[in-house]
């Protein structure tokens, strides 16, 4: 059952502000994941400060700097922006595998970063490491859906689609609060679980995403985003790779490869990138790219199959990109 709370509709990001200084103030944007945490109790919210009539926070615009994203965006609109497709096609990628069309049409990039793990005990009756109890039932439980990079203590992976491919172009984002405005690179947004295992963002309370911006892409970049999931439907997922590759002819100059489904944040597999920048895309190199992301894996007792799920979905994403 829904607990009782207070809904504010923000006039402005002033006014959310205000609203949002209150104990147990929540941003609602589209609500397709707060209302879901709500109902399952997974923290306290006495008032829920609704931003999705801030205008300012709505649409796609190009600038000199780049592409800018505003927070409110929906998924939809991501998916389908002919910029995004045409010049950031890992990301429209991403967008376009999160969850159903309904969610996508609700959804806002806003909230997809900002979303809470999917973790079955942090979202149960478990009062789990992240909820602040004494110690994550992942460990010795149901463990096939968590992390084998960066566990320490919590093995939640982040479920954002968007995020990988959003690190993977080198975007920032852009944070205001009623202490003033700030940007970051997004790979900075996220928090692992050695730092803080009771928060997924460093984003400090009351604290609102207001915009994405994606720099200018590179002439020669090849990017994509590939996702598996345990079915066919909607589904998070179970493992990502979001590519984004500087080609001179044959050789990879630079790369980012960021995981997805691997790690409690999107993972940056430095590993991966290390191996594959300055040589030739070729399948031989793929397959050792493929093994350098999951070098340091430690898998859990029921999720060791992600290892081979990782090498080859790298494998295969690397080759796929190399005859595009
Ligand atoms: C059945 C189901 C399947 C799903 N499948 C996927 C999937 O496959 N892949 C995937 O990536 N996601 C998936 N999602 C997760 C998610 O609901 C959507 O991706 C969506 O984009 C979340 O956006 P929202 O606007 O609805 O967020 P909300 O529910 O409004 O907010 C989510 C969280 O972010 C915070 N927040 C929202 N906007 C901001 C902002 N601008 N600044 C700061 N904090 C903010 C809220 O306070 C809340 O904690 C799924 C959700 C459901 C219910």
């Amino acid at each position: 059952m829904m607990p009782e709370f207070t809904y504010i509709r923000a006039k402005s990001l002033k006014d959310a502000f205000s609203h949002l200084s209150g104990e147990g103030a929540r941003i609602h944007a589209g609500g397709t994941d707060i209302l879901g945490c709500m109902r399952d109790k997974i923290f306290d919210v006495k008032s829920v400060v609704s931003i999705s009539g801030l205008n300012d926070l709505k649409g796609i615009r190009e600038t000199g700097e780049g592409l800018h994203i505003g927070a409110l965006v929906t998924l939809t609109e991501i998916a389908e922006n002919p910029a995004v497709n045409g010049r950031y096609p890992a990301l429209a990628q991403g967008a376009a595998s999160a969850s159903s069309p309904q969610l996508r049409n609700q959804g806002t990039i806003g909230g997809n970063l900002c979303q809470k793990p999917r973790c079955w005990y942090y979202r149960g009756e478990f009062h789990c490491l992240r909820k602040g109890g004494d110690r994550c039932f992942a460990v010795a439980g149901e463990n096939h859906y968590h992390c084998i990079l960066g566990g320490e203590g919590c093995y939640i992976v982040h479920p954002s689609d968007t995020a990988p491919a959003l690190i993977a172009y080198g975007a920032a984002v852009h944070i205001e609060g009623r202490k003033g405005k700030r940007s970051i690179p997004i790979e900075n947004l996220f928090v692992l679980p050695s730092q803080d295992v009771t928060r997924e963002t460093v984003l400090e309370p009351g604290e609102i995403v207001t915009e994405i911006l994606l720099p200018p892409p590179a002439k020669q970049m090849k990017s994509s985003y590939r996702k598996v999931r345990a079915r066919r439907s909607w589904d998070f997922a179970v493992a990502g790779v979001a590519l984004a590759l500087q080609l001179k002819g044959d050789i990879v100059s630079s790369a980012r490869i960021v995981l997805s489904g691997a790690a409690p944040i999107p993972w940056r597999s430095k590993e991966a990138e290390d191996s594959i920048t300055g040589k030739i895309l070729d399948t031989a190199n793929a397959r050792k790219t493929g093994a350098a992301a999951v070098s340091g894996a430690q898998p859990l007792e029921h999720n060791g199959y992600k290892i081979q799920l990782f090498r080859g979905i790298i494998e295969e994403a690397l080759i796929t990109i190399s005859a595009a």
